[in-house]
């Protein structure tokens, strides 16, 4: 049996307009997302994230019941966003912790995780990071090419690879969390990790405080540090805790397995022997074709194994290949997006003039709405005020503008 208390909170910071970030706790499931997107399409992507998962996993408490909704609400949100022109561009992240039932009956907390939303394990006052950051710093620390201490200040921290919402199919990491009684788990949007520094976030989450006071404490914390962003905080403390027999940590894609490639054999032998090829010519002329298809294939390969930014008729696209083309691979366009080049900065228009490489689709589209929304906040500014709410335990502090 696994059985948590919980408490959360979210903000919508002191420089935002809106609140994109969503959050759900019970009993069984604690989500936080952070959306974003032009206008309020970020709002519209994490709403439904955190609905659709509700939905599904209650109706199916197991690992595989929360991928499914995982991969429903990536789906639906794309969906939404191809048949709404306003939507163009949204997307959310992602981090969830279930309580899920395995085929033994047992009861255990499983991660799900897709972004740079954060969970943290806290057990006597220690924190532990349990989520891998999907943004193309830290994909570049996992790949050699950054240092951590690199990737903290590195401009492209906050660039996501992965995100629900913009791919046909996303990859969701999925880990088993071993917790023993009184350990809290933190989950968190990056405007709590991003303004806290790990020390502050340990000190305050693991406070022997109520768990809605230790919530309220990260959260004005991270206001008091500048509120750049929006600020969401879920935390929970386990009563009882059940481990998992048979532990998970593995990245699955949402996407449907390919229908069997090689239906059927066939045979390549012949009915009657020929006369001018022995078997020895055609060994050597299927390992030449096979030397010449791998080398096509790794060319192939390197063409399109890129993405970049430009304009196309004066709005800003997506293109796959390098810029230069390689061979007689050239780049093609993958999408335009909704924003024009004149609704980005000046500096903005100029690095596209020249292109602007991003490994991988989603990451391109994701720099896209943060062009737009640079140029957006760099356009005159209207004051705000702040309205807080509170309902069932989960504290909402709201800042609009006013008029
Ligand atoms: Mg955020």
């Amino acid at each position: 049996m696994t059985r948590w208390r919980y408490a959360a909170a979210t903000d919508t910071g002191l420089v935002r307009d809106l609140n994109e970030d969503a959050i759900f706790v019970d009993d069984m499931m604690a989500v936080v997302a952070d959306g974003m997107g032009g206008h309020a399409a970020g709002e519209v992507a994490s709403a439904m994230a955190v609905e659709l998962l509700d939905f599904d996993f209650h109706l199916r408490p197991t690992v595989e019941g929360l991928q499914r909704a995982i991969e429903e609400a990536n789906r639906q949100i794309l969906s939404d966003a191809r048949e709404t022109p306003e939507h163009f561009g949204m997307g959310t992240t992602v981090i969830a912790v279930g309580l899920t039932e395995d085929g033994d009956g047992v009861i255990s907390p499983t991660l799900f995780n897709v972004g740079d939303s954060r969970a943290y394990q806290l057990r006597d006052g220690a924190l532990r990071q349990l989520s891998e950051d999907h943004s193309v710093a830290e994909e570049w620390v996992r790949m050699g090419r950054l240092t951590p201490e690199e990737a903290l200040v590195h401009p492209r921290r906050h660039q996501l690879t992965r995100t629900l919402g913009v791919e046909e199919s996303v990859d969701v990491d999925v880990v088993s969390v071993v917790a023993s009684p009184g350990d809290r788990l933190l989950l968190c949007s990056d405007g709590l990790s991003n303004e806290l520094s790990a020390e502050t976030i340990a000190q305050l989450a693991s406070a022997p405080a109520p768990l809605d006071e230790a919530v309220s404490a990260l959260v004005d914390a991270a206001r008091s540090a500048g509120g750049h962003d929006n600020i969401s905080a879920i935390l929970v403390e386990f009563d009882e805790v059940t481990n998992t027999a048979t532990p998970i940590k593995r990245t699955v894609s949402t996407a449907r397995p390919p229908a069997a490639a090689l239906s059927g054999t066939r045979s390549y032998r012949r009915s009657r022997p020929a006369s001018r090829f022995t078997w020895r010519v055609v060994a050597a002329l299927v390992v030449l074709a096979a030397v010449v298809a791998g080398g096509i294939a790794v060319v192939r390969w390197y063409a399109y194994s890129t993405y970049f930014l430009g304009e196309d008729a004066g709005v800003v696209a997506v293109f796959q290949g390098q810029p230069q083309g390689v061979l007689w691979y050239k780049a093609h366009k993958i999408t335009d997006t909704a924003y024009s080049v004149s609704q980005l900065r000046p500096l903005d228009q100029r690095a596209l003039a020249h292109t602007i490489s991003e490994p991988t689709l989603t990451a391109a589209l994701n720099y896209a709405t943060y062009l737009h929304n640079a140029w957006r906040l760099s356009q005159p500014a209207t004051p705000t005020t702040t309205v807080v709410t509170s309902t069932s335990g989960v504290t909402t502090t709201t800042t609009k503008k006013v008029g």
